[in-house]
């Protein structure tokens, strides 16, 4: 089983990118799921030399190349002039070291306060800045730029991607949010299911009754806010009895299979990955992604199963593997809080995923996880030895 951890470039860099390798050889880990482009974050550093806290906006972490048209990632202030990505990638030559892309695509509030007609778009017309509509051909074609960039300026193994999807919902603490009406799954779901131009058209050619759906979800994301429908009923059940909104819901799922086959096209020297179960791997729908349609794209999926016990970890696996046609399913584990708070919890994870077929873990994240975090990862890899 191969071990993995992600990484923010200023984990490496202010630490030195040899200390940090020979920790991780220490630890059993063989690949860093490096931070290449990226939303914005607050980080708590409990073990960095240099800094307790790093504040960024959206941006990448290196200096964008010339193949992109209209967007263009914004390179991060702090990093000025510098690439913190070539940096890394110089000096990891010469350590045990792979290194995967940890890429953000659609979450990039900076890019959607400058251009809010790339965002999604609430049913009430909204524009939701902390999330690039996929359906968008502008969008699409910075995805696959960003990847195409990335593939051609450094030797990744892997290429992961995260949030290449409808991100639909609340916004993922992006910024002060104040939700302070209770939506629920359903509320939140719909409130974040994008009427642009782009998800209308496509919706209106796959013979759908647009403005219909679109009274429906807005009737009843006021219906949800003003309290007169329950919000714990289930998504699922809610689209069955309206079928014109499951359809809508359904010509997305093909539009993000398309923009994978892109995708899948575009990398021609890493594995691209793609990261699921941010809200359950069997609610991937919800982001658009049907993962068996999927499945021709991309080249593995890692399962975000940041649980507290190995039960609950291996259901996530399991779930996923169900769901992901014939490709590899890996997992993301989180050895710390909120999820877990002991070393044997780690190891009783670690070994359940290994036991239900796992290939690969990814551990979350170098950075963020206090000195004691890393000794428990290291002692559940002391049985999977690299
Ligand atoms: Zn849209």
């Amino acid at each position: 089983m191969q071990a993995a951890i992600w990484a923010y470039p200023w984990d490496l860099l202010d630490e030195g990118v040899e200390t940090v390798a020979d920790r991780l050889g220490e630890m059993g880990v063989t690949e860093v799921n490096l931070a290449t482009n990226y939303h914005s974050v607050q980080t708590f550093l409990p073990h960095n030399p240099e800094r307790r806290t790093f504040f960024a906006h959206a941006s990448s972490y290196f200096q964008p190349g010339d193949g992109y048209d209209g967007i263009t990632p914004v390179p991060n202030e702090t990093m000025g002039e510098d690439d913190w990505l070539e940096r890394i990638v110089e000096e990891i030559a010469d350590t045990h070291l792979t290194l995967n892309s940890w890429t953000v695509g659609c979450h990039n509030s900076r890019l959607g306060m400058k251009r809010p007609d790339l965002t999604l778009e609430s049913p009430h017309g909204d524009s939701l800045v902390f999330g690039l509509c996929p359906s968008n051909p502008a969008v699409q074609s910075y995805l696959t730029n960003l990847v195409e960039d990335l593939d051609a300026r450094a030797p990744f193994e892997r290429i992961e991607l995260e949030t290449f999807d409808y991100f639909y919902g609340t916004g993922f603490g992006w910024h002060h949010d104040k939700y302070h009406t209770r939506l629920g799954t359903l509320g939140e779901f719909l409130f974040g299911l994008c009427f642009c131009d782009h998800c209308r058209s496509n919706a209106a050619d796959a013979g759908i009754d647009v403005e219909r759906a679109r009274e429906t979800c807005r009737t009843t994301v006021d219906g949800l806010a003003e309290g007169n429908l329950d919000p714990e009923r289930s998504v699922e059940e809610w689209l069955d009895g309206h079928p014109t909104v499951a359809d809508y819901v359904d010509v997305r799922t093909d539009t993000l299979a398309d923009m994978f086959r892109t995708l899948g096209d575009a990398v021609t020297d890493a594995e691209l990955g793609y990261y699921v179960g941010f809200v359950g791997a069997d609610r991937s729908w919800m982001h658009g992604a049907d993962l068996e349609a999927l499945a021709d794209s991309v080249d593995f999926y890692t399962v975000m199963a940041y649980e507290s016990s190995r039960e609950a970890a291996v259901e996530q696996y399991q779930t996923a593997l169900k769901l992901s046609g014939d490709v590899p399913v890996h997992a993301g584990v989180l050895p710390g809080h909120p999820s877990v708070y002991d070393s044997q919890t780690t190891r009783e994870i670690v070994d359940g995923l290994a036991e239900a077929g796992a290939p690969r873990l990814s551990f979350y994240n170098y950075g963020l996880l206090p000195e004691h975090n890393l000794t428990w990862i290291e002692n559940a890899l002391e049985t999977y030895p690299n």
